[in-house]
């Protein structure tokens, strides 16, 4: 997984990329499993860490509710994790929500549908 930093995140995000927000502390990517969800991750307090040092690492662990998938980048690598129980995936899930509806928030209507009409015909 590769490193990009910009400030604005692109609207369609490539596999495999983390893109970093310096300005709003924020990253996004593609979640592992290529299901093609986006997942955004905050950083700082209450957020995530990221270490960009020998690959990029971040903790904690990702869950992507869309899939329950589970994993760690970890020097630049996926690691997959065990599946959550029930009581994590519903500590993780308050967390997933809140991301979830900023994104909503951040977009317009015409990108979500546009979003969802890309899903529906395929990834990319
Ligand atoms: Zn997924």
């Amino acid at each position: 997984m590769k490193a990009i930093y910009q400030d604005i995140f692109p609207v369609v995000l490539e596999q495999d990329i983390l893109y970093i927000s310096r300005a709003y502390s924020t990253t996004a990517h593609l979640c592992a499993s290529g299901c093609g969800f986006r997942v955004v991750l905050p950083l700082g307090k209450g957020g995530w860490t990221l270490i960009d040092k020998q690959g990029l690492t971040i903790s904690p662990s990702v869950h992507v509710p869309k899939c329950n998938s589970h994993y760690w980048i970890r020097h630049g690598r996926i690691q997959w994790a065990q599946q959550l129980s029930a009581d994590e995936i519903q500590a993780y899930g308050a967390a997933d929500q809140l991301e979830y509806n900023e994104e909503l928030r951040k977009k317009s209507l015409g990108d979500r549908v546009k979003a969802f009409l890309k899903r529906l015909i395929g990834r990319h």
